[in-house]
C-alpha cells in the first residue's frame, strides 16, 4: 500500500493572494468581447483550492462559426494580409514589447489558472512568450517565394501565400507558451485565426488578445473562444471554411481531431502530442550533474510537459547510487503555493488528471515496482501529489509505456548502448530524449540511432525560439518554432509566364 516518505504532509497554509485581477472572460471575437451565443458560462479553478476563479463564456459550435465568419471576412476583405510585411512585423514587435510591460499581471494569471510556480511562469515563461513574437516578427518581412529554372521560354515565380483562416487548439499545460507557438508563425505569415484555449486554462489568453489588439492587429485577425474540446473544439476542427487546423495535447485528440479535418474539407493537419521520452545516464556521468538534470526532466512543470524525460534509464554500474540520490532530491524538492518564493512545485492541473497520476502510481505499485519516494497526495486540499520516484521499473509495465503527466519519476536499469537503444525507441511515441554522458562517440551514436524530433545532450528541456520542435512517430508531426513552423501556415503557388523572344533563358 501507500507509504509516508515526506515528513512534511501538513495542511498548505491560506492560499497566497494573487497580484492581478481576472479583466476577461468573455469570447473575443471581431475584436469585441461578446457573451457566447448560448449565454452559458463554466468556471475556471484555482488548483491550489478547487475553488473558482471566474466564470468563463462557454463557446459552443455557433460561437466557433461566428468567430471563423470574422476571421474569413478579416482574411478574405481586410487590411492584415494586404498591408506590408514591414507593418505587420512592426505590430507583432509591439505586441512582444506589451507582452514584457505586462509580464507581472500575465505571469500572476497564467499561475493562478494553471498551478505552475509564479517564478517561472515570470522569468522564463513569459519572457519566452515575448522573445518568441519578435522571432516571428523579425520573420514577416522575410517570407518570400523563389525563381525557378524551367525548360523552354518560361518564367516561373513560386509564391509563399498565407493559407488563410488558421484553426489551433492548445492545452493546459503551457498555456501562453503554445499560443504564442501557434499564433506568432500564423501572424507573421499574414494569416487569421480562431484559437481554442484549453477548458482548464482560458484567462492569459484573453488577455494577451487584447494586448495585441492595442498593438495595432486589426479586427477578426485574432478570435479567441473559450470552451470543451467535444463542443467547440471539434466544431472548429470540422468547419469547412478553416484552411487549416493546428493542435497539440493527446494522442488519442489527436486522432480525433485529424479524422474530423479530414472529413470536413481536407484541412492540412499539423499535431503536437504526446511523448514517454527516455533520459539515458551512461555510466560515465558525474552522478550528482545527472541526477539533478534527469529530475529536472521529469519533475519541471509538476511533470506536464508533453517532452517529459518520464523514462530514467540508467547503467547498471551506477544504478544503486542513482537511485539513492534521485530518492533524496525528490525529498528535497520544495512543493507548494506557486505564488510563495522558493516553491519548486505547486498542484496538479485539475481534479481529473490528480486522479489519474494517483492511479498511475496504484498500478506501479501493483506491477513490482519499488516506491521510494512520493506516491500520495500532499496537504488536504487543491491537487497537489509528492514528488514520486520508482525504482525497479520494467518496460513492460503501464508506469514504463504510458504518459503519466505527473510528477512521477520512473527509473529502469540498462547494460549496454545497443540495449537502451533497442528500448527506447520501443515505443509508439517519439518526441524527445536526453542523453548524460561524457563520451563523443556514445553521444553521437545515441543521436542517429534515436528516432524522436528533439535530442538533448547534456541539457534538457532548452526551448529556444529559433529551435524547431515536433514528434516522430505518435508524437505527432510538423514542427513548431524556427523556420520550419512557417511552412504550416504557408501555401505555395508556382506562376508560369510565357516569355516571349526572350533574350536569354
Ligand atoms: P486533450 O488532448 O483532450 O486536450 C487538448 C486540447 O484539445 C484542449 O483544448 C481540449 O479542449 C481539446 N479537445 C479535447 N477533446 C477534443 C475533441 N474531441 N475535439 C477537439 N478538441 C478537443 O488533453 P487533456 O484531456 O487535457 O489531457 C489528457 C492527456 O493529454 C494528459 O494526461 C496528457 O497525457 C496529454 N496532454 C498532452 C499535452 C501535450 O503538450 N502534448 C498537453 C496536454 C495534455
Amino acid at each position: 500500500g501507500f507509504q509516508r516518505f515526506c515528513t512534511s504532509s501538513a495542511a498548505l497554509e491560506e492560499p497566497i493572494t494573487p497580484p492581478v485581477q481576472v479583466k476577461y472572460t468573455q469570447l473575443l471575437i471581431n475584436g469585441q468581447f461578446i457573451d457566447s451565443a448560448s449565454g452559458k458560462t463554466f468556471p475556471t479553478l484555482d488548483p491550489r483550492t478547487g475553488e473558482v476563479i471566474a466564470h468563463v463564456a462557454e463557446g459552443d459550435a455557433e460561437d466557433i462559426d461566428r468567430a471563423v465568419k470574422a476571421a474569413r471576412k478579416a482574411f478574405d476583405e481586410g487590411p492584415w494580409p494586404r498591408m506590408t510585411a514591414y507593418e505587420r512585423s512592426r505590430i507583432l514587435y509591439r505586441f512582444a514589447d506589451l507582452i514584457e510591460k505586462h509580464n507581472d499581471e500575465i505571469s500572476a494569471l497564467e499561475s493562478w489558472d494553471n498551478g505552475k510556480t509564479y517564478a517561472q511562469a515570470a522569468y522564463a515563461e513569459i519572457p519566452m512568450v515575448a522573445r518568441l513574437f519578435r522571432y516571428y516578427a523579425g520573420w514577416a518581412d522575410k517570407i518570400h517565394g523563389i525563381i525557378v529554372p524551367a525548360d523552354g521560354p518560361h518564367h516561373v515565380q513560386v509564391l509563399h501565400e498565407p493559407i488563410g483562416v488558421a484553426g489551433q487548439i492548445i492545452p493546459w499545460n503551457f498555456p501562453l507558451l503554445m499560443f504564442a507557438w501557434k499564433v506568432g508563425p500564423a501572424l507573421a505569415c499574414g494569416n487569421a485565426i480562431v484559437l481554442k484555449t484549453a477548458e482548464q486554462t482560458p484567462l492569459s489568453a484573453l488577455f494577451v488578445s487584447k494586448l495585441l489588439h492595442e498593438a495595432g492587429l486589426p479586427n477578426g485577425v485574432i478570435n479567441v473562444v473559450s470552451g470543451y474540446g467535444p463542443t467547440a473544439g471539434a466544431a472548429l476542427a470540422s468547419h469547412m471554411d478553416v484552411d487549416k487546423l493546428a493542435f497539440t495535447g493527446s494522442t488519442a485528440t489527436g486522432k480525433i481531431v485529424q479524422e474530423m479535418a479530414a472529413r470536413s474539407n481536407l484541412k492540412p493537419v499539423t499535431l503536437e502530442l504526446g511523448g514517454k521520452s527516455p533520459m539515458i545516464i551512461m555510466d560515465d556521468a558525474d552522478i550528482d550533474e545527472a541526477v539533478e538534470l534527469a529530475h529536472f526532466a521529469l519533475f519541471f512543470n509538476q511533470g506536464q510537459c508533453c517532452c517529459a524525460g518520464s523514462r530514467t534509464f540508467v547503467h547498471e554500474r551506477i544504478y544503486d547510487e542513482f537511485v539513492e540520490k534521485s530518492k533524496a532530491r525528490a525529498l528535497k524538492r520544495v512543493v507548494g503555493d506557486p505564488f510563495k518564493n522558493g516553491v519548486e512545485q505547486g498542484p496538479q492541473i485539475d481534479e481529473e488528471q490528480f486522479n489519474k497520476i494517483l492511479h498511475f502510481v496504484r498500478s506501479g505499485i501493483d506491477s513490482g515496482a519499488t516506491l521510494v519516494s512520493g506516491g500520495e497526495r500532499f496537504g488536504d486540499r487543491g491537487y497537489f501529489i509528492k514528488p514520486t520516484v520508482f525504482s525497479d521499473v520494467k518496460d513492460e509495465m503501464e508506469i514504463a509505456k504510458d504518459e503519466i503527466f505527473g510528477p512521477v519519476q520512473s527509473i529502469l536499469k540498462f547494460k549496454d548502448l545497443d540495449e537502451v537503444i533497442r528500448r527506447s525507441n520501443a515505443s509508439p511515441y517519439g518526441l524527445a530524449a536526453g542523453v548524460f554522458t561524457q563520451n563523443l562517440n556514445t553521444a553521437n551514436t545515441l543521436t542517429r540511432a534515436l528516432r524522436v524530433g528533439t535530442i538533448w545532450i547534456n541539457s534538457f528541456d532548452i526551448f529556444d525560439a529559433a529551435i524547431p520542435f515536433g514528434g516522430y512517430k505518435m508524437s505527432g508531426y510538423g514542427r513548431e518554432k524556427g523556420i520550419d513552423s512557417l511552412k504550416n501556415y504557408l501555401q505555395v503557388k508556382a506562376v508560369v509566364t510565357r516569355l516571349k523572344n526572350p533574350a536569354w533563358l
